[in-house]
């Protein structure tokens, strides 16, 4: 879509933005910010927030995005997240430029401005355990009731904040609240923490902290503090608005952007969170956080998946206040229909099934010209080799076929792809019973797949010839868990239990036609009647390259439910 497309499918947000331009709001400054936390990688959920806040920003004349990083969680926060997220937000085509930061940049900042807030009486060290600070602060429908600690004279909680800062204090003992309402309505104003002691080794700042600030105090600030002018943010911190602007609202730092909230991306057969995701990866269900299988953006890039579809499936869901789940096939056709537009066409067989041609001469072979894409002849073209011995796929043989099986059974005649007519003569079968091999003739007249005297087949098969096969494993992919909501509450079991147990297929005796064997890691194909395949770069080697089955053609999952 082009910016003007964007802007006229519009959503709440830009209408908002739009509105505060021509009312030259914020001197017509557009600044947003996406802000994740580098306790894992992003999904699919985060490239929704980056399409919106980047997006926006690239909208706009003059518009800015930063990338931030709110880690103020020692413990679960990583170096290796920091650099998976720089890079997964620039795969999916945005830049940040030189406008990266991180929340730890600010902690003496934001310490000066608790100090600010005791030295104002609107905040105060608290001694109670935090069982006791959660029964002190009453329910929904009761209000709470004011600790002992909170009439503290400025001068006893500047030095117990010091003291806090310095080390003196274990774990627990003390922590910083804002003082402001313990009958609001809303409990996130019932004296929020402001800092809490935790003695953490930090990814970025070490040892130099021993007390943390907690999220609701650093992240508005960190906003103002980069000049963000709207601070989109999804549904589950509207509560915590009022907040946001209490603290702005009290400390004398020029700028204050609005905070506006939407709704999260759902989806169905996955999960879209970092703590369950993370818990998929430490307990080996898949094979890390770029697992094929995992709709991370770092698996989502390794299986195949576009960042152009990726937008392009930002775009189509748009951005409201409604909770809903998007179906999964609505991210699967968005892979579909760019993978159909961009990859060239090839054959492979992903379970062969050897063909012996018997009226063919022994030591023959041709070379056939095959177009890349049926209707554009600007992908070019490739010579697919043909001989004696091919093989095609096992499901397109049955031994006692339906009538409306047009593919290879006994005695029934079917076209081979860029290739010749051939008849099934024979089958041959192991001691088990299996067939392993078919006899067939084929019909020298019918090359380039039309017969001189009219006759004609219904089926048309791909197939690869034996001598010149490329040899490869083929992983064949599906979703994750069989369940559309693996983690509703509605389930009485755990999430893990729908697990998918065949979401994965390992097919290590692919034979794919030998232009193949020039595929680089990454690159992406139509194997025909197949589906869309990429080359995996993780464990490909050298003659025998491993492919990843993107996705199939069409969408079976919709058939079978
Ligand atoms: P998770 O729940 O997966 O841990 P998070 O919200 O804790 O996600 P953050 O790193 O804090 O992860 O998120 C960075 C930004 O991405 C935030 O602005 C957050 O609102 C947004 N975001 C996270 N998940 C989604 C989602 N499912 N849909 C839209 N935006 C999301
Ligand atoms: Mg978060």
């Amino acid at each position: 879509m082009s910016n003007e497309e964007k802007i006229l499918s519009s959503n709440f947000i830009r209408n908002i933005i739009a509105d505060d331009l021509k009312q030259n709001k914020n001197e017509g400054r557009v600044h947003t910010r996406f802000p994740p936390e580098p306790n894992g990688y992003l999904h699919i959920g985060h490239a929704k927030s980056i399409c919106l806040n980047f997006g926006i920003a690239e909208e706009h004349e003059g518009g800015l995005c930063n990338l931030r990083f709110d880690d103020s969680n020692p413990e679960k926060e990583d170096l290796e997240y920091v650099e998976a997220i720089k890079e997964d937000v620039r795969w999916l085509g945005f830049d940040w430029q030189d406008r990266l930061f991180f929340a730890s940049d600010y902690y003496q900042q934001l310490y000066d401005y608790a100090v600010m807030l005791i030295k104002a009486g609107k905040a105060y060290v608290e001694s109670l355990s935090l069982e006791e600070i959660r029964e002190y602060r009453g329910t929904l429908k009761q209000p709470g009731k004011a600790s002992p600690d909170r009439g503290r004279s400025i001068e006893e909680n500047i030095d117990l904040f010091e003291r806090m800062r310095a080390g003196e204090f274990e774990d627990g003992k003390y922590i910083l609240r804002a003082k402001i309402d313990m009958a609001s309505p809303n409990m996130n104003l019932r004296d929020p923490a402001i800092y809490r002691i935790k003695k953490a080794h930090h990814y970025r700042t070490g040892n130099e902290w021993c007390i943390y600030p907690m999220y609701d105090f650093t992240h508005g600030i960190s906003d103002a503090l980069e000049g963000i002018t709207h601070s989109l943010c999804t549904l589950e911190f509207e509560d915590h608005r009022p907040l946001y602007d209490w603290f702005l609202e009290q400390l004398p730092i020029p700028c204050h952007p609005q905070q506006i909230e939407f709704s999260r991306l759902n989806l169905s057969y996955t999960v879209t969170s970092k703590r369950k995701l993370n818990e998929l990866v430490t307990g080996d269900y898949v094979d890390g956080w770029d697992d094929p299988r995992m709709l991370t953006i770092a698996g989502m890039r390794r299986r195949g998946y576009t960042a152009a579809a990726i937008r392009d499936f930002c775009e189509r869901i748009g951005v409201t206040k409604n909770d809903t789940i998007i179906d999964m096939s609505v991210l699967e056709n968005c892979v579909r229909e760019d993978l159909d537009k961009t990859t060239r066409r090839v054959m492979g067989v992903l379970k062969p099934l050897r063909v012996v041609i018997e009226n063919y001469p022994d030591d023959q072979s041709e070379e056939l010209d095959a177009p890349y894409h049926p209707n554009d002849p600007d992908m070019g073209s490739r010579i697919v080799p043909f001989s004696k011995v091919i093989y095609v796929e096992h499901d397109d043989f049955m031994e006692e076929p339906p009538r409306k099986f047009f593919r290879l059974g006994p005695g029934r005649e079917v076209r081979l792809r860029y290739a010749y007519f051939i008849t099934c003569n024979e089958i041959i079968k192991d001691e088990h019973g299996d067939v392993v091999e078919l006899r067939c003739t084929y019909d020298p007249e019918t090359k380039g797949g039309n017969a001189p005297d009219g006759r004609k087949v219904r089926g048309t098969i791909h197939w690869v010839s034996a001598e010149h096969a490329l040899d490869a494993e083929v992983r064949v992919y599906d979703r994750l868990f069989n369940d559309p909501e693996p983690d509703s509450n509605q389930h009485d079991r755990d999430w893990k239990e729908f697990l998918n147990p065949e979401s994965i297929e390992i097919l290590d005796n692919a034979k794919l036609e030998p232009s193949l064997s020039k595929a680089k890691a990454g690159d992406q194909f139509q194997f025909e009647r197949l589906g869309y395949f990429n080359v995996e770069s993780k464990n490909s080697k050298a003659g025998k390259p491993v492919f990843n089955r993107t996705i199939p053609l069409r969408d079976s999952w919709s058939k079978k439910r």
